[in-house]
């Protein structure tokens, strides 16, 4: 595009409106060109009064003065009333509040093209407004065309930016092509010049959706290439897997799916790159993730280096340190266990054995990030969890090594459009399937009424010798909303199965008291406990089969699959209630009804895309990214898809971007910055 004009060059716009568009983003007439309406207000058709209906009030047509009246207003001045008749003799009396001169400019007898959004009827069937916008001619008044529709803020108004667009694609045309010529033709798409004056006057609606695709796609492009410049598109050849790592996975009491063994031989390729990894492993909830973090922690501590494996509570660290120990003790590896508990001589030996080398692997909380804990060589951090994590705390591990590498793992799974957007400068393994046997859990939303048959399924589960889990949102509500809170209902829980023995567990309880009863729900000494979402990562205990979430409407969809993922984790059938109250919002019930519908971890995290938007899912993410003026990271799969293939091949035939056909990128990537 042209050189830059400024926006006050636009007639009419001066310093107080030049402030209020840089709110908008327009500080520029290209600023203004790459501003995209929000809809569009179609007046090809005149629509006379008799045109109108209670869902379109709006009118475009030719009108006469007839006659005049005037009256005092309730603020100070006088009220003009212009009666006006279209070309079907309808009546139409414009309202002129305070503007008693408008009565020179609607001289009786004159005729204007009349635009109006919205005209009220009365009994009479007599038509009325207050808010219009008179032209001489049908081509001032926009008859005939298609016009723009911006968002607003302060006192810009429609007019002005209709204004300052027309202005600016006039002073800025013709528009040069942003993107290689044979792809125009490849993807059938609109040549910019066309592409940038339809999008703000298309003269029909497939103007309007060819045009949004041709500046989506270059959006998306020129975002994918300058990542993937950034990135480096090495090929690597995969990794070979060691003896130890052999003999590992032959040890195994089951195989591995072949997801798991793809994962691997990715991650091998990439430690053994030269270049630090940054991979993101994503499967559902129980696909078997940190298996394949294990393999990958010995293959790098073979070749001499530490490895650091944090997850995000301490229960589960010492779950994952048990796997390890279990697992890896006997290829010779040296494990250490460190949370913020580990204190006095232990934690100062400890740490010791992590500075000169002799400990091989770490596993522990976000107390593996402490000022103290320094590394010889650590060369290999994995993140359990990792969207529990700030991106602070996962670079303070991180930093801790020398060009070390990053494995994080999530059972919250970035749906295709931002894994390929927002999250392209990581690379991502994903493991689809899950391990043979497992039976698909059966979800139940259970009204607030009908929770009893809900207590008695669960009677009979417990009979069979089955667990459960009862979860609530507060630990103790003492009044102060209407919440169920756990304390309260383990009461009301031990009254309503006598005998069966249970536990109340919450994140005020001591670490060692939590430990406990976890230990005892395993050995089945406990049946139930009922619970806040501390159960919701990772624990894993084959026997329970019920999980019941209360309120469940409050909760958000990575953390209802999460917690109904602590079911079904063996071959047993299980179940999960999910108990709403009445007075659902229109959010809380698609949640509910996405849980009913899938157990898919990659289904629902595409729906709570939908459901939140790109902003809130991408969490920590920087929201610059996100501000996508033509594409959207919910709707525009296919888009992003090609973009990605397109940039991933010019990226490699042609980093640089220097030869002629790819100049229009460069110089794009170029104006953008
Ligand atoms: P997640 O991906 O949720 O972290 P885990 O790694 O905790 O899942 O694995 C869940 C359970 O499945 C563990 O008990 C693990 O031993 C088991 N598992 C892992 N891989 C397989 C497999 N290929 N076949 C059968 N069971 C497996
Ligand atoms: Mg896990």
């Amino acid at each position: 595009m042209k050189a830059e004009g400024r926006i006050t060059d636009v007639p009419g716009i001066g310093k107080k409106s030049a402030a209020e568009l840089s709110s908008l983003g327009i500080r520029t007439l290209r600023d203004m060109v790459l501003f995209p309406p929000r809809s569009y207000d179609d007046r090809r058709e005149e629509r006379n009064l008799s045109d109108t209906t209670p869902d379109n009030p709006s009118i475009a047509c030719r009108i006469t003065v007839i006659s005049h009246s005037q009256f005092p207003s309730k603020r100070s001045g006088m009220t003009l009333k212009a009666t006006c008749m279209d070309d079907d003799g309808r009546r139409l009396e414009l309202l002129c509040f305070n503007r008693p001169f408008m009565k020179d400019m609607l001289k009786l007898g004159s005729s204007w093209y009349i635009t109006a959004s919205a005209v009220e009827r009365n009994r009479n069937g007599i038509y009325s407004t207050a808010s219009f916008e008179l032209k001489r001619t049908k081509e001032e008044a926009g008859i005939g065309r298609i016009l723009p529709v911006y968002p607003l803020t302060g006192s810009i108004t429609e007019k002005m930016l209709r204004n300052a667009s027309a202005y600016a694609i006039d002073a800025l045309s013709p528009f040069a092509d942003e993107l290689p010529y044979d792809l125009y033709g490849k993807l059938s798409l609109m040549h910019h010049d066309d592409a940038y004056r339809c999008i703000h006057y298309p003269g029909n609606d497939e103007d309007i959706k060819e045009a949004r695709r041709t500046l989506a796609f270059t959006e998306l492009m020129l975002m994918e290439l300058s990542i993937l410049r950034g990135k480096g598109t090495t090929r690597k050849s995969p990794g070979k897997e060691s003896a130890a790592e052999r003999k590992l996975i032959s040890s195994l009491p089951f195989r591995l799916t072949a997801d798991q063994l793809a994962a691997a031989s990715e991650i091998r390729a990439d430690l053994d790159s030269g270049q630090p990894m940054n991979r993101l492993l994503q499967g559902d909830v129980g696909s078997g993730k940190t298996l394949v973090a294990w393999i990958a922690a010995l293959h790098e501590i073979q070749k001499g280096n530490q490895v650091a494996f944090m997850a995000p509570t301490e229960l589960l660290a010492r779950q994952h340190a048990e796997g390890a120990a279990e697992l890896l003790a006997s290829s010779g590896i040296r494990i250490a266990f460190l949370t913020g508990n580990v204190k006095g001589q232990g934690r100062r030996l400890l740490l010791e054995s992590l500075k000169d080398g002799t400990t091989d692997l770490v596993v522990g909380t976000h107390a593996l990030f402490s000022e103290d804990v320094a590394f010889k060589r650590l060369k290999l951090v994995i993140i359990d969890e990792q969207h529990r994590f700030g991106v602070q705390q996962r670079e303070a591990l991180r930093n801790k090594g020398i060009d070390a590498s990053i494995l994080s793992m999530t059972a919250t799974p970035i749906p295709r459009t931002l894994a390929l957007t927002l999250f392209a400068d990581l690379d991502v393994s994903t493991l689809h399937t899950m391990p043979s046997g497992r039976i698909p859990i059966k979800t139940y939303l259970v009204s607030d009424r009908n929770r009893e048959s809900m207590y008695k399924s669960i009677a009979v589960e417990f009979q069979r010798g089955h667990q459960a889990y009862f979860v609530y949102p507060r630990i103790d509500d003492e009044g102060e909303s209407d919440l169920r809170d756990v304390t309260h209902m383990h009461d009301e829980l031990e009254a309503k199965y006598p005998g069966i023995p249970s536990a109340l567990i919450h994140s005020k309880l001591p670490e060692e008291e939590k430990i406990r009863i976890l230990h005892d729900f395993r050995e089945k000494k406990i049946m139930y406990l009922v619970a806040t979402s501390v159960v919701e990562v990772g624990i894993d205990i084959p026997d329970a089969t019920c999980m019941v979430i209360e309120h469940a409407d409050i909760f958000g969809l990575a953390a209802l699959h999460q917690l109904r993922g602590r079911v079904g984790r063996s071959i047993l059938p299980s179940y999960c209630f999910l108990v709403f109250s009445q007075n659902l919002s229109v959010e809380a019930k698609a949640r509910l009804s996405v849980m009913k519908e899938t157990t898919d971890g990659f289904r629902i995290a595409e729906k709570d895309l939908e459901i939140r938007g790109p902003g809130e899912m991408a969490g920590d993410k920087q929201s610059g990214f996100l501000r996508l003026r033509f594409a959207s990271l919910t709707s525009d799969l296919d888009l992003i898809e090609n973009a990605r293939i397109e940039a991933e091949r010019i990226a490699r035939d042609d980093p640089g971007l220097l030869s002629i056909g790819n100049a229009p990128l460069r110089i794009a990537l170029k104006e953008q910055n």
